[in-house]
């Protein structure tokens, strides 16, 4: 070794020292003895996990197709059960639910005037790739679409959102009786919200295409010389009005076990009226070359080289047939038991069915799960118990209106809201190696730390610092964004979209979402698969084993900490932030006085201050009479923020923060906000003493529990 090199070693040596030092005298939760012990779990965790044997997970779940509802996804869960019992997870079992859902059996579409056309409706098989000529893989079909038949002129409307048919309506032309022809994600909205307009509109289809501009060949390389979506790419989905209320269309607000009520299809909210089929832009393109009608606008105008006109000449005849009934869904569930609290526990969710292979969607984030309860099952073997107990959680049915986590969270809603710490969920893990983290407020700061002690792949850096820089990157586009910080680096606005939504907005369970994304144009499609992954989205499959790592980490720290890491003056603040936004919205000032909340939420972020610091002197002084009881509290504080009748309009929506738009979009303070977008004050002045009562509510929590470890630490107190 070269003196330089020598003196290299050790300053690296000098560094991993005073990193570790630095790192282990704060962990939020951890007194400092604690927090060197849960340190060198991590480190230990870590360890075991391996890439190469989450790419062998992964080329399991993406052999074969499988949708929810099919004979082979029925297969994949009960070889996740099978492989959780070999790892030696603990009370391994299969939940089944019967719930209505729907598989396609006759899709078609055709020009049947100026031209004659026949769409495909089928993706090309690539030689490269053998798994995209399976003749397992289905067609063109959008889950829980009216079945019938059809024959009427069709329209482009553009997205498909409300105030595109306002440009319509503009231009006199009426979409009653016809079929509308909507593209995908420009901006983005959910399909099922596109379906509900075009069927609230009159409409009695919708086609919904991928136009290139968002997915294809405008944005770079198509499969399978690149990430995204070529000619024939066709975006399945469910169109199910989830973001009404999710689960079951039959069981709204309870689970649907054997024998339970089922109300009648016709009452079902969450059922669509109108049929529905997604097109590539290849069998669109003949629709749109012959529409006929006045030019459409500058910003309707998409990616492929024609004019894009408002239509109205061009007849179209589409029939979808699907065999909608009640099928059963089987979600897989295991545990390992905490040694100290194992009542209380942490949720770790994903889901198995995918629309094809899910390449991404899920599987990604389902290998990342394999991998990581194959390094719980090792440890607990070698006799590591978390203090709290850990439930793994692999979901059915979330691609058709996040059906099996929302069944689960029904049934267990008193458990749930009694004992759960918080669900983190990951649906994709990998299509990239760019980190996106949300959490709701409280959790927001304990995320962000978790990030520091983990390193990126591709640069070195530690998670935290790439994820910072390439915010910064993507936010220096929109010049009204505010800079980036470690104060908004987590995304702490929840919408919809995936498995948290039963446990944040109807149980009042804390969460938190991860993810790695990068270019991304097959989603839900065929080309989402094993051979996109290996050439685009992780080859190295690295990203996957971060999210391993990271994904227990957050687990472990939540199931191990001495006070549970929640930061409820962090959340003051992010609730500030959402009441000025509101205040900014037309009417809003002059109709309802929003200065009586803002005070309650300043009330509540000096309890928070307060009790952050008896906390971290409690933690100091290794003094752990109180505890108990001040981590039963602060797992309340997330549940008083439920409001007993739900939102206005969507009772099964009880998170008083944090909702949905139709768009799957987020939506805080839902109740005030729609009520103040809809100029409907009354409404809107009792939806803000709700909040404030809530509010009020969590004040008066946090001062009693900051009494708790006062009057049992009276030294701590003096020294304040
Ligand atoms: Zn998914």
């Amino acid at each position: 070794m070269s003196i330089l090199r020598q003196l290299i070693a050790i300053i690296a040596l000098f560094a991993l020292a005073t990193s570790a030092s630095g790192q282990s005298a704060s962990i939020m939760g951890f007194a400092p003895k604690s927090a060197a012990a849960q340190q060198a779990l991590e480190k230990r965790f870590d360890a075991l996990i391996s890439a190469e044997s989450a790419r062998t997970f992964h080329r399991y779940f993406t052999s074969e197709p499988h949708p929810a509802g099919t004979e082979q996804n029925k297969k994949v869960a009960e070889y996740i059960a099978d492989t959780w019992k070999k790892q030696g997870l603990e009370d391994v079992v299969i939940r089944q639910y019967d719930v209505l859902s729907s598989l396609p059996k006759e899709v078609s579409l055709e020009m049947v005037s100026p031209k004659p056309f026949k769409a495909s409706l089928r993706e090309d098989a690539y030689d490269v790739d053998p798994d995209s000529k399976n003749p397992a893989l289905r067609g063109a079909w959008l889950s829980m679409s009216a079945s019938g038949e059809v024959t009427a002129p069709v329209v482009y409307a553009h997205s498909g959102n409300p105030e595109d048919y306002e440009v319509l309506r503009k231009a006199g032309i009426d979409v009653k009786g016809k079929i509308v022809l909507v593209r995908y994600s420009n901006p983005y909205s959910y399909r099922g919200f596109k379906a509900l307009t075009a069927q609230r509109m009159g409409a009695v289809g919708i086609l919904i295409y991928s136009d290139p501009a968002e997915t294809g060949f405008k944005r770079g390389e198509v499969f399978p010389n690149g990430p995204w979506g070529p000619e024939s790419y066709i975006q399945r989905g469910a169109i199910t009005y989830d973001f009404i209320v999710p689960g079951d269309p039959l069981t709204p607000g309870w689970a649907s076990l054997p024998g339970a009520k089922r109300i009648d299809v016709s009452q079902a909210q969450s059922l669509p009226k109108i049929m529905a089929i997604p097109l590539s832009w290849r069998d669109a393109k003949p629709l749109l070359d012959n529409m006929g009608g006045p030019q459409a606008p500058k910003d309707w105008q998409g990616g492929l080289p024609i004019t894009y006109r408002f239509g109205g000449e061009a007849r179209v005849h589409m029939k979808v047939d699907l065999d909608t009934r009640v099928m059963p869904y089987y979600n897989v569930e295991a545990r390992i038991h905490g040694s100290e609290h194992p009542e209380q526990f942490v949720v770790l969710g994903n889901h198995h069915d995918a629309w094809e292979y899910g390449g991404v969607d899920p599987s990604s984030g389902t290998a990342s799960m394999m991998e990581m309860t194959r390094a719980f099952g090792q440890l607990f073997k070698d006799g590591v118990r978390p203090r709290r107990t850990l439930v793994f959680c692999s979901w059915d049915g979330e691609e058709v209106g996040l059906t099996g986590s929302t069944e689960w969270g029904e049934q267990f809603e008193s458990d749930l809201r009694k004992n759960a710490i918080a669900y983190i969920n990951v649906d994709s893990s990998a299509s990239g190696p760019n980190f996106s983290g949300s959490a709701v407020g409280s959790l927001a700061p304990m995320l962000l730390e978790l990030t520091r002690g983990l390193t990126d792949p591709a640069t070195g850096a530690s998670l935290h610092d790439a994820w910072l820089k390439y915010e910064t990157k993507e936010r220096a586009q929109d010049k009204s964004a505010t800079p980036v910080t470690d104060a908004n680096l987590v995304d702490v606005r929840i919408g919809s979209g995936s498995d948290h939504t039963v446990f944040l907005n109807f149980d009042g369970v804390s969460v938190i979402g991860l993810q790695f994304d990068g270019p991304y144009g097959v989603y839900h499609s065929a080309y989402d698969d094993f051979y996109w992954m290996n050439h685009f989205g992780d080859p190295g499959y690295k990203y996957h084993a971060l999210m391993s790592q990271l994904w227990a980490d957050a687990a472990l720290r939540l199931a191990n900490a001495d006070v549970f890491p929640f930061d409820v003056e962090n959340y003051a603040r992010n609730i500030r932030e959402f009441v000025l936004e509101v205040q900014k919205k037309p009417g809003a000032t002059e109709n309802v006085d929003l200065k009586p909340l803002l005070e309650s939420i300043a009330s509540l972020a000096s309890a928070g201050v307060t009790l952050n610091a008896s906390i971290a002197a409690t933690l100091k002084s290794a003094n752990t009479s109180g505890v108990n009881q001040l981590n039963s509290g602060l797992l309340q504080v997330e549940r008083n923020w439920l409001l007993p009748d739900g939102i206005p309009g969507r009772p099964w929506f009880k998170h008083s923060l944090y909702a949905a738009r139709y768009t799957y979009a987020h939506l805080e303070l839902p109740g005030l906000t729609e009520a103040v977008e809809k100029g409907d004050w009354a409404t809107a002045k009792a939806q803000g003493k709700l909040l404030q009562d809530a509010v009020a509510k969590n004040t008066a929590l946090l001062i009693s529990l900051n009494a708790t470890i006062q009057a049992k630490a009276p030294t701590q107190a003096a020294m304040h």
